[in-house]
Parts: structure tokens; C-alpha cells; sequence
């Protein structure tokens, strides 16, 4: 049982108003702090809980934790003893930090050895990420992307209403918020009747993801029914799967990306638990034509997070340029997962499943600047009075994400990243 989730819940830990972090949301992290090993940490408003430290004071004795799950470079080891063991973790630090638990709300002298101000702890990549896939589960962006580049009569294929669409990306070059990256080369064909040539991307895009990460699933050859994909998703985070359109245009015919995608993606630093988002859940988007049976679910299981999309300018000054919902996907996680594993693939603790780009029905809500600035067609002008078709050097993509009902707000804090000159 969720005890986690109560919306009367307080914490003694201090959280600002309209904070993502507030009692009820308790995500997972690894953070480092000075002269430490790498740790599990979660946080409340702007403060960050050092988990390790909090097991050696013996708090989670009850639990069937071992020191090597707090003291850890990734919550691999934590997320492999399963969701009923991390329910019962989440349930147990939500205890501990209620305003009406005396036990270490009173015991002061040992506050300082697990409680940091967020801006005192860095944070690092929360996951050893085994397998990344890629899907493509909004119907808004495939269409939009299909009238485009195809044709506006069929924008969508054929099978894309049957199958939630994806591909396998790499695992090596994600990366976690505030990494800087630079601008990819490769082969582009920037006129039709003439042969590619080596260059930067010129037309390097975001897109607007969110990302979720697995538990361990079942053996090959079985697979995880829809019913039972929930038992297998630790949480999610926001999550910008990089693009070079340029690149990607010419080579994705017919195996689909390649080095158009695998140069960097950026997830974001704290993992959201499926669980603290419960309260958010609603009805999904009805399909049509009806999927065959295994893909046939509650008809809830859809989550409404918002999301927006800004460009900060190298004089930080920034701009918002999209807002979406994850609502909006077609193809809900559950669908993906047990696509992902009909046929027997086996899914690992520590695998991320990328939403694919999630656009809205407004051009307001598209998900990725081909969209927004439509092949460069209609550039956006940002509050500096610049103009952009694409992403430029020096630009950092800001993607936020949150929750809210009437009484309370979980979000996921932020994923950054900021384009360098190409090398
Ligand atoms: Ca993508």
C-alpha cells in the first residue's frame, strides 16, 4: 500500500511554495558531495537527503535494503530489489520527514550528517542505463513530421496506429541535466540535386520526452503482459533525445536514425516514481482502430504532466517556446512496455524507454523546434528580438515538467542542456 501519496501530508523540512519537491513526491537521485563516494539521495523542497547516511543511523533496519544499495553510483541496485521493496523505502522516508514524526525531526545533532541544500550536492547520472529505446508515440508529432516530409494525403503509415512505433538507441551518450554538449558532424545533403557533404549540423532540434526506466522484467522468450507493466516501471524523468535534422533527413532511410540521434540525450536528475503519481493518472486517449488484445488496457493509463519547453540565451535571458502535456501520447507506457516484450525481448533493470517526441493539437504544444519554427518556415522569435529556425551555439533547452491538482504539485524539477561549437 502507498502511504506516500496523502495530499494532508507536511514535511518538517522546509518546502517553498509551488516547489516540485513537496513530502508527497520523494524521488531517487545519486548525488555527490565533497570528499563522499557517489550516494542515493532524495530530496524535500530544496533540500537533499542523503539516503546512505540515513541507513547507517539504522532507519531503515525494517526494510530489505543493504548498504550497497544506498552507496552506489546508480540506483540500479536499489530499483533490483523490486517495486513492493521501493514502495515500503518511499513509505518509510515519507514517515520519517512528516512534520508530526518527532524521532529525527527532534534529533538535531545529526541533521548535518544527511541534510544539504541543494545547490551544496552535484548531481549525477541517476542510472547505469542498459538498453535505451525510442519510441514515437504521439500521433500530433508522426503527422506532423509525416506531412512534412512525406505526404500530407497519408501522413501517418500504415502501421502506426497498430503498433506503438519505436527503435533501439544507445545507452553510452545519455547524459544528465546540465551537461554541455557540442554541435555533432556528420554527412548532410543540403540540396536534393547535389551529393552530401561533410559538415556540422546545421538544424540541431530538441525533443520534448519524457523517459521512463524499468525495473528488472521477466526472462527471455516471456513477456510482460499489459496488465503487469506497471509492477515493472521504477518512475520517470524528463528526458531531451537531441536531434541533427540535417543529418537525420539523409541517413534515415530505410533503418531509421542513426547518428542523426546517438551524439547526446539529456535526462533529467531526479527519478519520479510511477507511485507518486497515482493521483495524476487519467483516462488515455481512445484509439481507434482497437488495438489488438495485448495491447488492450485500463483505459487509464495515461498520466497529465504538464510540460513546457524554454530557450535561455547565452545571457541566460529566457524564453518559452512550447507547452505540452504527457497526456497527449498516444501510446501509453504500458502499450510500449508490453510491445517492447511480445515477442520475448527481455527488459533489464536500469532500461529507459523514450515517449518519443510529445506534441499537442496546437502549434503552441509541438514538442521539437521542426515543428515549431515548421522546417524553418516560421522561425519564433525569442524575447532578445533573435530569431531561430534551429537550435544555435550557446543556446541552452530548458524542458520543465509537473503535476497539479487542487491540492498538491509533484514535479520533476528540470533537464538542461546547453549547445556547444562543434568540435
Ligand atoms: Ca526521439
Amino acid at each position: 500500500m502507498i502511504t506516500a501519496n496523502q495530499a494532508h501530508l507536511r514535511s518538517w523540512i522546509p518546502v517553498p511554495e509551488h516547489s516540485d519537491f513537496p513530502i508527497q513526491n520523494i524521488p531517487f537521485g545519486i548525488i555527490k558531495l565533497e570528499g563522499k563516494s557517489p550516494r542515493v539521495a532524495t530530496r524535500i523542497g530544496d533540500s537533499v537527503i542523503d539516503l546512505f547516511e540515513l541507513y547507517k543511523l539504522g532507519y531503515f533496519e525494517s526494510l530489505t535494503f543493504d548498504a550497497m544499495d544506498f552507496d552506489a553510483s546508480f540506483l540500479n541496485s536499489l530499483m533490483k530489489k523490486g517495486k513492493l521493496a521501493v514502495r515500503e523505502l518511499r513509505n518509510s522516508i515519507s514517515s520519517l520527514f512528516q512534520s508530526d514524526n518527532s524521532l529525527l525531526r527532534d534529533k538535531m545533532e545529526v541533521h548535518g550528517s544527511f541534510l544539504y541544500s541543494l545547490d551544496s550536492v552535484e548531481m549525477l547520472l541517476p542510472i547505469q542505463i542498459g538498453d535505451y529505446t525510442d519510441f514515437y508515440s504521439s500521433k500530433e508529432h508522426a503527422t506532423n513530421v509525416g506531412v512534412m516530409f512525406r505526404d500530407p494525403a497519408n501522413a501517418l503509415l500504415p502501421n502506426w496506429l497498430w503498433i506503438p512505433v519505436g527503435y533501439h538507441g544507445r545507452a553510452s551518450s545519455v547524459v544528465v541535466s546540465g551537461t554541455p554538449f557540442h554541435r555533432p558532424k556528420g554527412q548532410i545533403k543540403p540540396n536534393d540535386d547535389e551529393d552530401p557533404i561533410f559538415s556540422a549540423s546545421r538544424q540541431i532540434d530538441f525533443e520534448l520526452e519524457m523517459g521512463f526506466v524499468t525495473f528488472d522484467g521477466k526472462a527471455l522468450g516471456d513477456s510482460i503482459s499489459i496488465a503487469e507493466a506497471d509492477d515493472y516501471i521504477f518512475g520517470l524523468c524528463l528526458f531531451n533525445d537531441w536531434s541533427a535534422r540535417d543529418i537525420q533527413k539523409w541517413e534515415y532511410v530505410p533503418l531509421g536514425p542513426f547518428l542523426a540521434k546517438n551524439f547526446v540525450s539529456t535526462m533529467s536528475a531526479w527519478i519520479v516514481t510511477l507511485d507518486a503519481l497515482q493521483p495524476f493518472r487519467v483516462e488515455s486517449p481512445i484509439q481507434s482502430p482497437e488495438v489488438l488484445a495485448y495491447l488492450a488496457g485500463s483505459g487509464k493509463d495515461s498520466y497529465d504532466i504538464n510540460l513546457q519547453v524554454a530557450i535561455a540565451t547565452e545571457s541566460n535571458e529566457e524564453t518559452e517556446i512550447c507547452q505540452s502535456n504527457f497526456k497527449y501520447m498516444y501510446w501509453t507506457m504500458a502499450q510500449q512496455l508490453a510491445h517492447h516484450t511480445v515477442n520475448g525481448c527481455n527488459v533489464r533493470v536500469g532500461d529507459l524507454m523514450g515517449s518519443g517526441t510529445i506534441s499537442g493539437p496546437t502549434e503552441g504544444s509541438y514538442g521539437s523546434m521542426l515543428e515549431l519554427a515548421w522546417k524553418g518556415t516560421k522561425p519564433l522569435t525569442l524575447a532578445d528580438g533573435s530569431q531561430r529556425r534551429f537550435i544555435l551555439d550557446g543556446d541552452t533547452v530548458v524542458m520543465r515538467g509537473y503535476c497539479q491538482n487542487a491540492s498538491i504539485r509533484i514535479g520533476f524539477g528540470e533537464v538542461k542542456g546547453k549547445l556547444l561549437p562543434a568540435k
